[in-house]
């Protein structure tokens, strides 16, 4: 048993955890894969905070076994860019200290979320990209992979096609743990056919990323220019700060600005009471979550 803080609540808080595998128009049919897939990225992380663990480790784990999951774009099976190459985003944040890690544009980093993680605790920065990022990660120890690894035929497949909207499989987790901490992280290939060096939403704090025990966490998918230009995380924390929002309220309304916009995509969020929201505005959106009543939930579409 954890000692009691000071300060901590007499009663424990009840943990609570949601993930995503991105939204948009969900291309090819949801298989019974994509569903345990969700189910064991969510256990991976729920298995943490039921033991008393730290929210950051749950969203770390979660989002690594996402990763390492082919069906997703993000880590294995990431999207190809316009040379056909693999350049991954992710970013990690801690809703306690307000620390944050992001890795921007790297090929080599088998699990972007955890060389994110790695700068945040053992680096001066916020963000490393590139080169610099896989030499850092090499350093800390961080398995570095082949190119090859990264490729998938279904990734390949989806790179060809124009119609930006069929890109999903971002993904992502928010949870609250015991202590009340709050945590989110983001890992994608980013948008199919993208040109070499975009940077999307994901791996940018407060875009893409952001979690603040004050408020909530969030973690975001979809047409990420137009994410980083509303702020999209940030925009959720700040409804809640400023205004008094619900999370569910403010959620929906930092999402109703992507679509002011002409964008789509979703996301999901997580107060410091551990309520859950999960909006999006595309036809579908991979998510799950375990909520503080112990009840869970698997779905893709509306
Ligand atoms: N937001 C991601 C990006 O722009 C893509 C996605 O979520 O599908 O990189």
């Amino acid at each position: 048993v954890t000692p009691r803080r000071p300060g901590s609540p007499i009663a424990p808080l009840r943990a609570s955890i949601a993930i995503h595998g991105g939204a948009g128009v969900i291309s090819g049919s949801v298989t019974a894969r994509h569903r345990a897939a969700l189910r064991r990225a969510l256990q991976a992380g729920w298995k943490i905070l039921e033991a008393g663990g730290a929210s950051l480790d749950a969203v770390t784990a979660a989002v690594v076994a996402l990763e390492d999951d082919p069906l997703f774009n993000a880590g294995r099976g990431a999207a190809y860019n316009a040379d056909g190459k693999h350049e991954l985003d992710a970013a990690i944040m801690d809703g306690a200290t307000l620390r944050a890690g992001a890795v921007a544009a790297v090929s080599r980093i088998r699990n972007p979320v955890l060389a994110a993680r790695a700068i945040m605790e053992r680096s001066p920065h916020v963000m490393l990209a590139g080169k610099g990022a896989e030499e850092f990660a090499r350093r800390q120890k961080i398995q570095l992979v082949r190119p090859a690894y990264f490729h998938t035929a279904a990734a390949r497949r989806a790179s060809v096609r124009t119609d930006p909207k069929h890109r999903h499989g971002t993904v992502g987790a928010v949870a609250l743990d015991r202590e009340g901490n709050l945590a989110a992280a983001t890992s994608t290939g980013g948008v199919p056919g993208k040109l070499p060096g975009r940077v999307g939403d994901s791996p940018l704090v407060g875009a893409g990323t952001w979690a603040d025990n004050a408020t909530c966490a969030v973690s975001g998918t979809g047409d990420g220019e137009l994410f980083i230009r509303s702020v999209l995380a940030y925009d959720v924390a700040a409804r809640m700060r400023y205004r008094g929002d619900s999370l569910q309220r403010a959620a929906t309304a930092a999402l109703a600005v992507i679509a002011r916009l002409g964008g789509n995509g979703g996301l999901v969020a997580i107060d410091r009471r551990g309520n859950l929201a999960m909006p999006f505005n595309s036809p579908g959106m991979f998510r799950a979550c375990i909520r503080r009543d112990g009840t869970s939930l698997i779905k893709v579409y509306g």
